[in-house]
């Protein structure tokens, strides 16, 4: 595909997920599209976001990448404004400049769980004062069977004062083995989305639903899930992280107390006690399908506005 075609794509999408203002070069999504020849609003058939053509990049790296024939040359020679290291940044990334935003919604609010106060446990609730005695407890919890098929716990891990905290849904074999989330293949990718957003997997904190592994990788049964919510709860209390990312239908769905499916609950900004929380495919899934790349991709980047927003108290 031709960087122009690229390029018209690539903003027919901005404007279908309702973005009206380029981050790159401070366009309107319509005068670039004018630029390069896309089709009218009204003439395009509207359709769920799971049905789109895929249109995702063969890593999910790429769509940031520079290369001759990249889309953002191809708007730049057309006449378009600068580059953007000539652009003195103002805000944090990925926030143009002029965008009125102040008090502006990123994305219209989705599901609200619990007070702001988060209070997650309340009075009562468990006294596991810091992350290590949550690991502590993880590692001698008989809450559920899992612990007796597990080799080994595996609480979560990454930085504690972490503004950014993921959520994924069970440790898989790997994770098993090693007792730690998300090393596996999916985890490679996990990485991968990160480095997207500019960060490494040491700025964040990772974590998963359940703490130990379900045989053979089955679904999480109900009773497991309830068992071990209490140490997520506290995990999310302790690290008070400024955004939570749920990766894939069953850590959005749990977190969420919602059986909504994830093509409804991306796009939002939920609320989990307080904290916005956005909703995206588990990496695993892009594995299997990777025309998802692409809205993970626009996932987590809206994810990582709404925590540089949240840094710079916008
Ligand atoms: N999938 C998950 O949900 N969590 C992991 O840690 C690994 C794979």
């Amino acid at each position: 595909m031709d960087a122009r075609e690229q390029l018209r794509r690539y903003l027919e999408q901005r404007r279908e997920l309702g973005e009206r203002e380029l981050v790159l070069d401070q366009l309107s999504v319509e005068d670039a599209l004018r630029i390069v020849g896309g089709a009218r609003p009204e003439a395009r058939t509207e359709r769920p976001a799971e049905s789109r053509p895929p249109e995702a990049p063969a890593d999910i790296t790429t769509a940031e990448e520079s290369s001759p024939n990249d889309w953002r040359e191809t708007l730049r020679a057309a006449g378009a404004s600068p580059r953007q290291s000539d652009v003195k940044p103002t805000r944090s990334e990925g926030i143009p400049a002029s965008t009125p935003e102040v008090g502006g919604q990123l994305a219209p609010t989705g599901i609200v769980v619990g007070a702001s106060s988060r209070e997650l446990f309340g009075a009562g609730g468990p006294s596991l004062e810091s992350l290590d005695s949550v690991a502590k407890a993880i590692a001698t919890c008989t809450r559920c069977p899992l612990y007796a098929t597990a080799k080994n716990p595996v609480p979560g891990e990454g930085n504690p004062n972490a503004d950014f905290m993921l959520v994924g849904e069970a440790p898989g074999a790997t994770e098993d083995e090693t007792g730690r989330p998300f090393v596996g293949q999916a985890g490679q990718l996990l990485e991968k989305i990160l480095a997207a957003i500019k960060f490494s997997r040491e700025d964040v904190f990772i974590v998963n639903v359940l703490k130990h592994r379900p045989p053979g990788n089955r679904n999480p049964r109900p009773e497991e899930v309830s068992a071990c919510s209490p140490y997520l709860v506290r995990q999310i209390e302790l690290i008070r992280p400024k955004v939570l990312v749920a990766l894939g239908t069953f850590a959005a769905q749990t977190l969420l107390e919602t059986k909504l499916s994830i093509g409804k609950l991306r796009g939002q900004i939920h609320r989990y006690y307080g904290v916005p929380l956005i909703v995206t495919y588990h990496p695993a899934a892009l594995l299997r399908n990777p025309s998802w790349k692409r809205p993970t991709w626009e996932d987590v980047q809206l994810a990582r506005r709404i925590l540089d927003r949240a840094v710079s108290g916008a």
